[in-house]
């Protein structure tokens, strides 16, 4: 069934992990399959069984070839340094080479205690397996890099978060694992060299290009390209309205996926200081902070970098420096991107970024719904008539109709058709997105009734953002003020 493994972080020195076994459940029940992710792995599916693959999934096997581990990392969590972090409840089979030829991480998360789970069980209740199963496959969808869902398994066991919830195990699939945090572990040591070859495998793995480069100019070049990576990832979620929710350097992945999907959500009314996460209080991750935490992470990296950008620590800092202070124009750069995309400009202008920002404080003033401004603008841009549907969103309709004068004074020097327009404002502005209570009533359905059904549904609808769909306009409805979610919780 599984696809041969290309181990490489097996073959890491001993201390960037411990080796550890999935520790065997019950009664594993298999509740999801990714079947195209799993072609694309290199998986044999001839012969697929859905009860031999719990076996496999839930860890109760191991798949020849493998080497399962946990990874050692550190993390800044809300700005508070933890020197241990680790995979306190996830497991590395290893590695596999998928069919483009890139390799790829396949972990269970949930799979028992390891040496580094701390006080915790090391296990994953199945609501969050489910939400990051839902949102992982979704940003996937919107073509935002994520860490995928490969398949998902229950333990027939309990695991007790205040009441007993049923246990289950999440297979991710990812371009590494690789955090911020896992350069602080080993600079949190000392142990520079440990810094440089986890720095030289993370070249090898995520910026071959770079291998070329010798000294400082490789490592500077790695803090420039994961900068890079990260200030378009902030951008592309920026765009959907999507709040992580935990944005601390143990979540920052150093390919540039979206990593660790806990008390994330998306935003439906638009408001820059949206918060979801029960446990940010201070609002430290609010969808407006996130760039500029991004950043702030960066930074992070950069201080373990410091010894092997140059001998002289003045001058690596100073480098370090010149080179994250880039970051806002990097950001901005990527994010006005992002915004023609969805305002249907074609051909860069001077008054872009104000035609965008203007759209975002009416929107704000409005309460407008993020997600159905943009899509029904896309309709707008075809059909005239269309703008009183999207006019209908806004609590001042006065203001909206007024930019919409100046839009499409804008639109008037592009060469685009309406039709081209609209084409590809369409695969910029998703209609389908997973809102926060259709995630609630999948997650719900499945732990109280044991009902898949609404579960499948949204996975179907949301991993296919950008079609319309006729028949699920429901799913494109903000929440009704009694079904509102107003906070989402880690849930690990
Ligand atoms: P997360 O909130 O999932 O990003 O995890 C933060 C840290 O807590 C990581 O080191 C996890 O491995 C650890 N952790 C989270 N949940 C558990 C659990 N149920 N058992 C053991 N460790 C956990
Ligand atoms: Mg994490």
């Amino acid at each position: 069934m599984f696809p041969a493994f290309t181990l490489r972080y097996s073959r890491l020195p001993e201390r960037f992990y411990e080796r550890f076994e999935p520790v065997p459940v019950r009664e594993p029940r298999l509740i999801a399959f990714n079947r195209p992710l799993a072609e694309a792995l290199g998986f044999d599916l001839a012969a697929f069984d859905a009860e031999e693959a719990a076996v496999w999934f839930s860890g109760n096997v191991v798949p020849r070839g493998a080497e399962p581990l946990a990874q050692a990392y550190a993390g800044h969590q809300f700005g508070g340094f933890v020197p241990r972090l680790g995979d306190g409840r996830a497991v590395l089979l290893g590695e596999v080479t998928d069919r483009d030829g890139r390799l790829r991480d396949i972990q269970l998360k949930g799979a028992g205690r390891t040496p580094f789970s701390r006080g915790g069980d090391g296990r994953a209740p199945l609501g969050p397996v489910l939400r990051e199963y839902l949102v992982s496959e979704a940003m996937h969808a919107m073509g935002i890099p994520s860490t995928r869902a490969l398949a998902a398994v229950t333990t027939g066991e309990h695991v007790v978060r205040g009441i007993p919830e049923p246990g289950a195990i999440l297979t991710r699939v990812a371009a590494s694992h690789i955090r911020v945090g896992t350069f602080q572990y080993f600079a949190a040591r000392g142990d520079i060299d440990g810094v440089r070859e986890l720095a030289d495998h993370a070249i090898e793995r995520h910026y071959p290009e770079l291998t070329k480069r010798k000294g400082g100019e490789r490592y500077l070049g790695l803090l420039e390209s994961v900068q890079a990576r990260q200030a378009a990832l902030i951008a592309k979620w920026m765009g959907v309205g999507f709040i992580h929710g935990v944005m601390n350097t143990d979540n920052t992945s150093i390919s540039g996926e979206t990593i660790d999907f806990g008390p994330c959500a998306f935003m439906e009314q638009y408001d820059p200081q949206m918060v979801f996460s029960s446990i940010d209080e201070g609002g430290r991750y609010a969808y407006a902070n996130q760039p500029w935490i991004a950043q702030w992470n960066l930074a992070r990296l950069a201080e373990t970098l410091l010894p092997l950008i140059d001998d002289d620590t003045d001058r690596a800092i100073e480098l370090a420096t010149e080179l994250l202070q880039r970051f806002p124009e990097r950001y901005e750069e990527e994010w006005l991107a992002v915004m023609r995309a969805k305002l249907g400009l074609e051909r860069a202008q001077p008054g872009d970024k104000a035609l965008a920002e203007a759209l975002l404080a009416i929107m704000h003033r409005g309460r407008a719904d993020f997600t159905l401004t943009f899509r029904r603008l896309a309709d707008a841009a075809e059909n005239r008539e269309a703008e009183a549907s999207l006019i209908a969103l806004f609590e001042r309709p006065e203001e909206i109709a007024g930019w919409l004068e100046d839009w499409r004074q804008r639109l008037a020097q592009d060469l685009w058709t309406e039709d081209e327009r609209a084409r590809r404002m369409r695969l910029a502005n998703p209609a389908f997105i997973p809102r926060n209570h259709r995630v609630q009533q999948a997650l719900t359905a499945a732990m109280d009734e044991n009902d898949y059904g609404p579960f499948e549904t949204l996975l179907e609808v949301i991993t296919h953002p950008f079609d319309d769909q006729p028949g699920r306009e429901e799913y494109t409805r903000p929440a009704e003020p009694t079904e509102r979610v107003f906070r989402t919780f880690c849930g690990t």
